[in-house]
């Protein structure tokens, strides 16, 4: 039994000369984020939203991403707007549609870190549009994420690549918006990927994969 104490007691005393020696190392360990699509993933898919009125939050979804956030996780929000670029609508359009969509979450106390939206249409140059990984490695930098032990959840293809772009732990397809119809069109595709029904079978599986 002493042995094993006095065993123990030079493993602790390993582990917070490691951690005086380098404290941002642990907060890297520490900080896992998941990453959400908005449309059809947060909220009910309506093409080219614009109108902070017609935002319709998916049932369930605030008490599992309060499952998230109890848990430790950053919730981040990645949406490519492509109507901006199309002239169908302005940023600042997309930023009321973003604001209500986290003011409608926060009564079930869910609070998100960072909405990061690239405007642009399909055609035109971008530097973050999905499935470009670069917000994810923004936010890595913003919010001392570890990528690798965070997920990464969407309606389609392109937000599972941008996942898997970033080295995430995981790329979670949702059936709602266009989830069923991904699934269905590219099974290959996302066999790297998990499926689910919804944001609370999101929550249940990520949460089963500590
Ligand atoms: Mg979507």
């Amino acid at each position: 039994m002493t042995v094993r104490w006095a065993h123990s007691a030079r493993i602790g005393e390993k582990f917070n000369s490691i951690l005086a020696a380098n404290p941002s190392q642990f907060v890297r360990i520490m900080n896992r984020a998941v990453f959400l699509d908005r449309d059809g993933t947060l909220i009910v898919e309506k093409n080219y939203l614009h109108r902070p009125e017609e935002v319709e939050i998916f049932p369930g979804a605030g008490p599992a991403l309060k499952r998230l956030v109890n848990a430790g996780f950053k919730l981040i929000i990645v949406t490519n707007q492509s109507g901006i670029g199309r002239g169908y609508y302005t940023l600042a359009d997309a930023e009321r549609v973003n604001n209500r969509v986290c003011a409608d979450l926060a009564r079930d106390g869910v609070r998100f870190e960072k909405t990061y939206i690239a405007p642009e249409a399909p055609d035109q140059p971008s530097r973050g549009r999905k499935p470009s990984p670069q917000f994810l490695f923004d936010a890595r930098d913003e919010f001392d994420l570890n990528l690798a032990g965070s997920f990464m959840v969407g309606d389609k293809l392109i937000d599972l690549e941008c996942g898997w772009n970033a080295g995430v732990k995981k790329s979670i397809l949702v059936r709602t918006g266009y989830g069923a119809e991904e699934e269905k069109l590219s099974p290959t595709a996302i066999t790297s990927a998990v499926a689910v029904n919804n944001l609370a079978e999101m929550a249940e599986w990520v949460l089963n994969c500590q």
